[in-house]
């Protein structure tokens, strides 16, 4: 796809395909849709699942390739394209009778320019609107305070002095005082005259077609940091995911889609079945609590979902076992919410608690869960499961 132009229908219909794949469980049934696709292709650090959305990636995998262009040349082709195109590539218009490569590169600029920024030498090819070239903002989609009467075509070079420093009176007649106090800041490199490009972040460790992916997508509404820094296994890694989201199908969740006539919890409780009450509201909850209390393991009170990230984040990375227990704990909870209202079988408290423990590894580095089998007669080692206390054990 990096490579060669494929047309937009193809995208289209590879993209139709996964869709079917996640959400069309046969011919002539579809599965519910709990979170749309844009999300799952988010990066997972921005709150996705980090799926390919097949249409997106072209632009950002031919970033490389116009990264590459701006570079010193060294082959006949790039001398030869530079000659004929120089870095009027980046702004002029296409045409019909541009080559396959042309649209690539052109393609592959316009992705690049979303994670690049101008690295001002005698500031004669930067715009100052339109170019990106304080720090990652572009002035033109930025609000801040700037002179109506700051020409559109103006370019950078006029608010520099003959020696390629920053005039900052002329600065003044445009910007405000924070602002140009900004812009000295930014360093000028006149000896070279040349502008030229350089990555925003050229440190991250990331690739550039990574980073113009994710720059194609808005900047996420909360932080999921907190999801990472709990190192849950993959299964109740997404089910959190999903509660994040609240996209996970209790009472009110389906009784806001008419898809139930009743909000109540099927525990019996007499509050409404939402995601708050899945964390901490749930009788079931508090009685597979309270047969962990009896083995020596306490999990946090969280009052509300709201709370719940920043005090994952506000934890240290050492005493996040018992944050980790209660994230176990809801997982458990939910299957066997599940099962009930399916009319499956399920485990009494005291199993699901037993349960929980076996699936926590005692390999992780948190004190809390590093010795939890230290009293059993038989001493496993700090490398293996958890298990339930042996019988007649006090
Ligand atoms: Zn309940």
């Amino acid at each position: 796809m990096s490579h060669a132009l494929v047309p937009k229908g193809v995208l289209d219909a590879l993209e139709l395909a996964a869709r079917s794949f996640l959400w069309q469980r046969s011919a002539n049934t579809r599965s519910m849709h709990y979170v749309d696709l844009a999300s799952l292709c988010h990066p997972r650090n921005d709150g996705g699942l980090g799926f390919h959305a097949t249409a997106t990636w072209s632009g950002p995998l031919r970033a490389r390739f116009a990264w590459e262009y701006l570079q010193p040349h060294q082959s006949l082709f790039e001398r030869a394209m530079h000659g004929r195109y120089s870095e009027n590539l980046f702004t002029c218009p296409p045409r019909r009778s541009d080559s396959a490569v042309i649209k690539i590169l052109r393609d592959g600029a316009a992705s690049l320019l979303s994670v690049s920024r101008w690295r001002i030498g005698r500031g004669e090819n930067i715009n100052i609107l339109a170019d990106r070239w304080i720090h990652d903002r572009v002035l033109s989609r930025w609000p801040t305070f700037i002179h109506s009467q700051l020409p559109d075509s103006m370019l950078l070079s006029e608010m520099l002095t003959e020696n390629g420093d920053w005039n900052r009176s002329k600065l003044l007649q445009f910007f405000g005082l924070s602002l140009v106090d900004t812009i000295i800041q930014i360093p000028t490199y006149p000896a070279v005259r040349r502008d030229r490009h350089e990555l925003n972040f050229q440190h991250s460790g990331k690739t550039i077609a990574s980073m113009a992916y994710a720059a194609c997508f808005p900047s996420p509404s909360a932080d999921f940091s907190w999801l990472s820094r709990l190192g849950l296994r993959p299964r109740e890694r997404l089910f959190w995911w999903r509660l994040a989201l609240d996209a996970i199908p209790t009472r009110c969740w389906l009784l806001r889609r008419g898809l139930t006539d009743s909000g109540v919890c099927p525990w019996g409780c007499p509050s409404p079945e939402n995601r708050d009450h899945i964390m901490r509201g749930s009788s079931n909850v508090a009685a597979i609590s309270c047969e962990l209390h009896q083995w020596g393991i306490d999990m946090p009170v969280v009052q509300d979902w709201a709370s719940f990230p920043a005090l994952v984040s506000s934890t240290r990375k050492l005493d996040l076992g018992p944050l980790l227990v209660f994230c176990y704990v809801v997982y458990q909870h939910w299957r066997t919410r599940n099962a009930k209202v399916h009319g499956r079988e399920f485990g009494t408290p005291l199993i699901l608690a037993a349960t929980i423990m076996e699936n926590i590894n005692c390999s992780t580095d948190f004190p809390s869960t590093r010795y939890w089998g230290t009293n059993r007669p038989d001493k496993p080692s700090p490398s293996s499961f958890w298990c339930p206390p042996a019988a007649g054990l006090d």
